[in-house]
């Protein structure tokens, strides 16, 4: 149960019902088959305060697939195997201004090193170097992180695999292209099986949001009360969720929310919200996780009806880190 000093929280109640029918305003991610037939309309959040209290309201509860919200997970994973000098060789820091699946700047910047690792290029890259001689082992090395920081393995849900793996005609051209620039360095087919596999690794509200408040928290898991991410490697996770983790909405996200978070086209959010002395009222929210689920996404591949649960919650109680 929620401690009195934080029962203004429930409001969020409120708000879930309210936003919902913006579910309208957006559509479900087409391009992969298997998530276009989900009910639009769900919209759920799970809320995770710095003890361990949390906040779940809505369609809190129904599984999705992380999508993109893995190459924030894929990131650190190699990050901690490899050092990070070494991955950020092969991808760099930098926003694009351009959709995630967006090949152009490959080519117009030799030698062509994906701009940074929340956006397709990079993440497919990303995958390509985590530890592990196959496909599996390097899937593994994700999902074995993702056990460590939620406590269970995440399941991999094949059909959505299956729809994106037939029809990820895209993908596979940026595969090519950085098999070509040399930053592939295993075979194409091989990267997007660890790729597409990692984006349809399911989730709950509530994994994503004990991911955030340990990316909050800066790598340490409150819960567990262990170190369980490099200070280091976490600060690096949320610099990128806040400049490139929405693509080319980041600027307007960091803008109107001002959280560092991450986005993918099944509907889900997770954000990582840092302390703030101007919340004293509301100690749940001192360095708190979110994780938001809801399926109908706009033209950026973020859900619509999350977006405005989101910035209501940051607006409300002054979360922005600016
Ligand atoms: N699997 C998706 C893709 O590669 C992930 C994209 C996203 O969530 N933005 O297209």
């Amino acid at each position: 149960s929620i401690p009195k000093d934080n029962q203004s929280i429930h409001i969020i109640d409120e708000w879930v019902t309210n936003y919902r029918p913006f579910s309208k305003e957006g559509k479900n991610a087409s391009y992969i088959p298997a998530l276009e037939k989900v009910n639009s309309s769900q919209l759920g959040i799970t809320l995770i305060g710095p003890d361990g209290t949390n906040f779940k309201s809505g369609d809190w509860d129904i599984p999705f697939t992380l999508q993109s919200i893995s190459k924030v997970i894929s990131f650190i994973a190699a990050c901690m195997h490899h050092g990070i000098p070494y991955v950020l060789d092969k991808v760099d820091l930098e926003p694009t201004g351009d959709p995630f699946y967006s090949i152009i700047r490959l080519e117009m910047h030799k030698p062509g090193k994906p701009f940074n690792p929340m956006i397709n290029a990079g993440a497919i890259t990303v995958s390509s170097i985590l530890p592990g001689d196959n496909s599996t082992k390097k899937l593994e090395s994700i999902r074995s992180l993702m056990e460590k920081m939620v406590g269970k393995r995440p399941r991999l849900n094949e059909e959505v695999f299956l729809s994106e793996w037939q029809t990820a005609n895209r993908n596979r051209a940026l595969a090519y292209y950085l098999k070509e620039t040399g930053y592939l360095e295993i075979e194409v087919e091989e990267a997007l099986e660890v790729y597409l596999k990692q984006c349809s690794l399911e989730v709950t509200t509530e994994d994503i949001a004990l991911i955030g408040l340990i990316l909050a928290q800066d790598g340490y898991h409150p819960i567990r009360n262990e170190q369980i991410l490099p200070k280091e490697v976490a600060r690096l996770a949320k610099s990128l969720m806040l400049t490139c983790g929405v693509y080319n909405a980041s600027g307007k996200f960091a803008a109107s929310i001002g959280i560092p978070a991450k986005t993918g086209v099944s509907g889900g959010i997770m954000a990582a919200v840092p302390p703030r002395v101007r919340n004293e009222n509301l100690p749940l929210l001192q360095g708190c996780g979110i994780g938001i689920y809801g399926p109908a996404i706009d033209e950026y591949g973020s859900s619509v009806a999350g977006v405005m649960l989101l910035k209501q919650i940051a607006d409300s109680w002054d979360l922005s880190i600016f």
